[in-house]
Protein backbone atom coordinates (compact mmCIF):
# COMPACT_ATOMS: atom_id res chain seq x y z
CA UNK A 1 0.00 0.00 0.00
CA UNK A 2 1.24 3.71 -0.88
CA UNK A 3 -0.28 6.39 1.34
CA UNK A 4 -0.04 9.63 -0.20
CA UNK A 5 -0.84 11.78 2.65
CA UNK A 6 -1.37 15.75 2.30
CA UNK A 7 1.50 16.24 -0.41
CA UNK A 8 2.60 19.64 -1.56
CA UNK A 9 5.38 19.96 -3.46
CA UNK A 10 6.20 24.22 -4.98
CA UNK A 11 8.30 24.21 -8.09
CA UNK A 12 10.61 27.55 -8.34
CA UNK A 13 10.84 28.66 -11.66
CA UNK A 14 13.00 32.26 -10.99
CA UNK A 15 11.15 34.20 -8.28
CA UNK A 16 8.07 32.42 -9.20
CA UNK A 17 6.93 29.89 -7.20
CA UNK A 18 4.89 26.84 -8.74
CA UNK A 19 2.79 24.32 -6.97
CA UNK A 20 2.42 21.71 -8.53
CA UNK A 21 0.64 19.58 -5.94
CA UNK A 22 -1.55 21.64 -3.52
CA UNK A 23 -2.33 18.85 -0.77
CA UNK A 24 -2.56 15.20 -2.15
CA UNK A 25 -3.91 12.60 -0.21
CA UNK A 26 -4.99 9.14 -1.46
CA UNK A 27 -3.57 5.38 -1.38
CA UNK A 28 -2.52 3.14 -3.84
CA UNK A 29 -3.48 -0.41 -3.12
CA UNK A 30 -0.83 -2.80 -3.43
CA UNK A 31 -0.63 -4.91 -6.29
CA UNK A 32 -3.14 -3.08 -8.40
CA UNK A 33 -2.42 -1.41 -12.16
CA UNK A 34 -2.98 2.11 -11.30
CA UNK A 35 -3.24 4.72 -13.52
CA UNK A 36 -2.55 8.76 -12.65
CA UNK A 37 -4.50 10.74 -15.26
CA UNK A 38 -5.38 14.62 -15.67
CA UNK A 39 -4.72 17.62 -17.60
CA UNK A 40 -0.91 18.28 -18.51
CA UNK A 41 0.22 20.43 -15.60
CA UNK A 42 -1.78 18.82 -13.44
CA UNK A 43 1.14 17.43 -11.17
CA UNK A 44 0.80 13.73 -12.37
CA UNK A 45 4.50 13.84 -13.20
CA UNK A 46 5.84 15.62 -9.76
CA UNK A 47 3.79 12.92 -7.82
CA UNK A 48 4.78 10.27 -9.74
CA UNK A 49 8.35 11.07 -8.79
CA UNK A 50 7.40 12.10 -5.06
CA UNK A 51 6.40 8.32 -4.44
CA UNK A 52 9.77 7.05 -5.99
CA UNK A 53 11.59 9.42 -4.19
CA UNK A 54 13.39 10.82 -6.64
CA UNK A 55 12.20 14.04 -5.48
CA UNK A 56 11.49 15.43 -2.12
CA UNK A 57 7.88 17.08 -1.05
CA UNK A 58 7.40 20.75 -0.04
CA UNK A 59 5.30 19.21 2.75
CA UNK A 60 3.27 16.06 3.80
CA UNK A 61 4.98 12.54 3.53
CA UNK A 62 4.65 9.08 1.45
CA UNK A 63 4.15 5.98 3.28
CA UNK A 64 5.01 2.86 1.23
CA UNK A 65 4.68 -0.66 3.04
CA UNK A 66 4.57 0.89 5.85
CA UNK A 67 7.97 3.21 5.51
CA UNK A 68 7.76 6.76 5.68
CA UNK A 69 9.77 8.15 2.77
CA UNK A 70 10.66 11.13 4.65
CA UNK A 71 11.65 9.12 7.79
CA UNK A 72 13.87 7.59 5.90
CA UNK A 73 17.82 8.89 5.54
CA UNK A 74 19.39 10.37 2.37
CA UNK A 75 21.16 6.75 2.09
CA UNK A 76 17.89 4.83 3.04
CA UNK A 77 16.14 6.90 0.18
CA UNK A 78 18.77 6.14 -2.35
CA UNK A 79 18.39 2.15 -1.01
CA UNK A 80 14.63 2.76 -1.81
CA UNK A 81 15.11 4.23 -5.09
CA UNK A 82 17.75 1.90 -6.09
CA UNK A 83 16.39 -1.66 -5.03
CA UNK A 84 12.68 -1.45 -4.48
CA UNK A 85 11.35 0.59 -7.65
CA UNK A 86 11.49 0.71 -11.03
CA UNK A 87 11.43 3.32 -13.44
CA UNK A 88 10.43 3.61 -16.77
CA UNK A 89 10.28 6.97 -18.24
CA UNK A 90 8.37 8.95 -21.44
CA UNK A 91 12.86 9.37 -22.89
CA UNK A 92 13.69 6.17 -21.92
CA UNK A 93 16.70 7.53 -19.99
CA UNK A 94 19.11 5.12 -21.43
CA UNK A 95 23.26 6.15 -21.55
CA UNK A 96 23.77 6.14 -25.07
CA UNK A 97 27.25 4.96 -25.13
CA UNK A 98 26.35 2.08 -23.13
CA UNK A 99 25.45 -0.61 -24.62
CA UNK A 100 21.70 -2.77 -24.42
CA UNK A 101 23.65 -4.90 -21.21
CA UNK A 102 25.35 -2.57 -19.79
CA UNK A 103 22.19 0.10 -19.75
CA UNK A 104 20.24 -2.65 -17.88
CA UNK A 105 23.00 -2.68 -15.23
CA UNK A 106 23.72 0.63 -14.52
CA UNK A 107 21.89 0.39 -11.41
CA UNK A 108 24.50 -2.50 -9.80
CA UNK A 109 27.52 -0.57 -11.88
CA UNK A 110 28.91 1.13 -9.01
CA UNK A 111 28.81 -1.53 -7.03
CA UNK A 112 30.23 -4.30 -9.19
CA UNK A 113 28.39 -6.85 -11.28
CA UNK A 114 28.66 -10.56 -10.90
CA UNK A 115 28.82 -12.56 -14.04
CA UNK A 116 25.43 -14.16 -12.60
CA UNK A 117 24.25 -10.80 -12.53
CA UNK A 118 25.18 -10.16 -16.53
CA UNK A 119 23.65 -13.66 -16.93
CA UNK A 120 20.62 -12.05 -15.98
CA UNK A 121 20.56 -9.23 -17.47
CA UNK A 122 21.01 -10.50 -20.74
CA UNK A 123 18.35 -13.25 -19.96
CA UNK A 124 15.72 -10.39 -18.89
CA UNK A 125 16.52 -8.67 -22.36
CA UNK A 126 16.12 -12.10 -24.06
CA UNK A 127 12.18 -11.93 -22.15
CA UNK A 128 11.48 -9.00 -23.71
CA UNK A 129 12.37 -10.19 -27.20
CA UNK A 130 16.17 -8.07 -27.78
CA UNK A 131 18.48 -11.45 -27.63
CA UNK A 132 20.03 -10.55 -30.79
CA UNK A 133 20.68 -6.51 -29.54
CA UNK A 134 22.86 -7.35 -26.75
CA UNK A 135 25.50 -5.36 -27.79
CA UNK A 136 23.78 -3.09 -29.70
CA UNK A 137 24.22 1.16 -28.00
CA UNK A 138 20.44 3.00 -27.76
CA UNK A 139 21.23 5.15 -30.76
CA UNK A 140 21.07 1.49 -32.85
CA UNK A 141 17.32 0.59 -31.72
CA UNK A 142 14.20 1.66 -32.47
CA UNK A 143 12.22 3.86 -29.79
CA UNK A 144 9.98 0.59 -28.87
CA UNK A 145 13.11 -1.22 -28.44
CA UNK A 146 14.73 1.35 -26.17
CA UNK A 147 11.73 1.12 -24.26
CA UNK A 148 11.81 -2.38 -23.88
CA UNK A 149 15.56 -1.93 -22.56
CA UNK A 150 14.43 0.45 -19.91
CA UNK A 151 11.76 -2.17 -18.98
CA UNK A 152 14.01 -5.13 -18.76
CA UNK A 153 16.15 -2.87 -16.39
CA UNK A 154 13.13 -1.89 -14.28
CA UNK A 155 12.25 -5.90 -14.00
CA UNK A 156 15.95 -7.14 -13.58
CA UNK A 157 15.33 -5.78 -9.84
CA UNK A 158 12.54 -7.35 -9.13
CA UNK A 159 11.02 -4.57 -7.78
CA UNK A 160 7.95 -4.52 -5.57
CA UNK A 161 6.67 -1.08 -7.63
CA UNK A 162 7.31 0.31 -10.65
CA UNK A 163 6.61 3.30 -11.93
CA UNK A 164 6.35 4.59 -15.70
CA UNK A 165 5.41 8.29 -16.68
CA UNK A 166 4.11 8.37 -20.05
CA UNK A 167 6.12 5.12 -21.02
CA UNK A 168 4.23 5.53 -24.51
CA UNK A 169 4.75 8.99 -25.24
CA UNK A 170 7.41 8.46 -27.84
CA UNK A 171 5.91 5.61 -29.74
CA UNK A 172 3.15 4.62 -31.99
CA UNK A 173 0.11 3.55 -31.11
CA UNK A 174 0.87 -0.43 -32.13
CA UNK A 175 4.34 -0.16 -30.38
CA UNK A 176 2.59 1.82 -27.39
CA UNK A 177 0.46 -1.44 -27.05
CA UNK A 178 3.44 -3.90 -26.70
CA UNK A 179 5.16 -1.81 -24.28
CA UNK A 180 2.00 -2.06 -22.14
CA UNK A 181 1.94 -5.83 -22.68
CA UNK A 182 5.43 -6.32 -20.95
CA UNK A 183 3.89 -4.20 -18.10
CA UNK A 184 1.22 -6.15 -18.17
CA UNK A 185 2.36 -8.94 -17.96
CA UNK A 186 5.00 -7.83 -15.29
CA UNK A 187 2.26 -6.97 -13.32
CA UNK A 188 0.60 -10.67 -13.35
CA UNK A 189 3.70 -12.76 -13.40
CA UNK A 190 4.91 -10.95 -10.40
CA UNK A 191 2.21 -9.40 -8.57
CA UNK A 192 4.07 -6.03 -9.01
CA UNK A 193 2.31 -2.81 -7.76
CA UNK A 194 2.28 -0.74 -11.33
CA UNK A 195 1.74 3.06 -11.80
CA UNK A 196 1.62 4.95 -15.30
CA UNK A 197 1.15 8.30 -15.93
CA UNK A 198 -0.31 8.17 -18.86
CA UNK A 199 -3.00 11.13 -20.75
CA UNK A 200 -3.68 7.83 -23.37
CA UNK A 201 -6.70 6.20 -21.60
CA UNK A 202 -7.47 3.68 -24.45
CA UNK A 203 -4.82 1.31 -22.63
CA UNK A 204 -7.02 1.47 -19.46
CA UNK A 205 -8.40 -1.67 -18.64
CA UNK A 206 -11.29 -3.22 -16.71
CA UNK A 207 -10.41 -4.08 -13.18
CA UNK A 208 -7.28 -1.14 -13.30
CA UNK A 209 -7.34 1.47 -10.69
CA UNK A 210 -7.64 4.94 -11.74
CA UNK A 211 -6.64 8.07 -9.83
CA UNK A 212 -7.31 11.75 -11.21
CA UNK A 213 -5.50 15.09 -10.63
CA UNK A 214 -6.20 18.22 -11.55
CA UNK A 215 -4.35 21.35 -10.52
CA UNK A 216 -2.36 20.00 -8.27
CA UNK A 217 -5.43 18.55 -6.35
CA UNK A 218 -7.31 15.06 -6.68
CA UNK A 219 -10.31 14.87 -7.37
CA UNK A 220 -10.51 11.22 -7.53
CA UNK A 221 -8.41 9.30 -5.37
CA UNK A 222 -9.26 5.83 -6.68
CA UNK A 223 -12.06 4.60 -8.97
CA UNK A 224 -11.99 0.67 -10.34
CA UNK A 225 -12.91 0.94 -13.65
CA UNK A 226 -15.13 -1.43 -15.06
CA UNK A 227 -15.38 -0.84 -18.88
CA UNK A 228 -17.10 1.31 -21.01
CA UNK A 229 -16.29 4.71 -22.32
CA UNK A 230 -14.42 7.39 -20.56
CA UNK A 231 -14.71 10.61 -21.06
CA UNK A 232 -10.88 13.15 -21.77
CA UNK A 233 -11.13 13.22 -17.50
CA UNK A 234 -10.48 9.62 -17.58
CA UNK A 235 -14.26 9.51 -15.84
CA UNK A 236 -16.52 6.35 -16.99
CA UNK A 237 -18.91 8.53 -19.46
CA UNK A 238 -22.24 6.67 -17.72
CA UNK A 239 -21.80 7.62 -14.32
CA UNK A 240 -22.86 11.14 -14.18
P1 LIG B 1 1.94 16.78 -15.43
O1 LIG B 1 2.89 15.63 -15.38
O2 LIG B 1 0.56 16.44 -14.98
O3 LIG B 1 1.91 17.42 -16.78
P2 LIG B 1 3.86 18.15 -13.74
O4 LIG B 1 3.92 17.44 -12.45
O5 LIG B 1 4.95 17.89 -14.72
O6 LIG B 1 2.43 17.90 -14.40
O7 LIG B 1 3.83 19.72 -13.47
C1 LIG B 1 2.91 20.34 -12.60
C2 LIG B 1 3.20 21.83 -12.57
O8 LIG B 1 4.49 22.05 -11.99
C3 LIG B 1 3.23 22.48 -13.94
O9 LIG B 1 2.73 23.79 -13.81
C4 LIG B 1 4.70 22.50 -14.27
O10 LIG B 1 4.99 23.55 -15.16
C5 LIG B 1 5.33 22.71 -12.91
N1 LIG B 1 6.67 22.09 -12.81
C6 LIG B 1 6.94 20.76 -12.88
N2 LIG B 1 8.26 20.53 -12.71
C7 LIG B 1 8.84 21.75 -12.54
C8 LIG B 1 10.17 22.19 -12.29
N3 LIG B 1 11.18 21.32 -12.20
N4 LIG B 1 10.37 23.53 -12.16
C9 LIG B 1 9.35 24.39 -12.23
N5 LIG B 1 8.08 24.05 -12.43
C10 LIG B 1 7.81 22.75 -12.60
MG1 LIG C 1 4.14 14.80 -16.81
Amino acid sequence: MIEIQAITRVHHRGDTEVPALRGVTCSIPEGRFTFIVGPSGSGKSSLLYLIGALDQPSGGDIVVAGRSLAGMSASQRDEYRRNEVGFIFQSFNLLRNLDCVDNVLVPWLPGGVSPARRAEACQMLGRVGLTDRLSHRPGQLSGGEQQRVAIARALLKQPRLVLADEPTGELDSRTGAEIFGWLRELHRDQGTTVVVVTHDLSYIEPGDNIIRLRDGLVIDGGTEYTGGPLTADGVPATAD
